[in-house]
């Protein structure tokens, strides 16, 4: 899903969960999992589940 960041931010990660075992949002750019698009800096993914097929370049 290819989004910016701050939509990003309104998505629960996978990986990460609070201290009560809830789950967080993604961090973005912060992650080393953040892919940013090649054509649209300010957007990008979670590199976790692949290259979003609508993700040109
Ligand atoms: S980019 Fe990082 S923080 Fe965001 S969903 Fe993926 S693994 Fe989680």
């Amino acid at each position: 899903m290819v989004l910016s960041e701050n939509e990003a931010k309104f998505k629960f990660c996978p990986l990460l969960k609070t201290t009560e075992d809830k789950m967080k949002f993604c961090q973005g750019s912060m992650c080393m999992m953040w892919r940013r698009h090649d054509k649209d800096k300010d957007k990008g993914w979670c590199g976790l589940a692949g290259k979003p097929l609508n993700a040109a370049g």
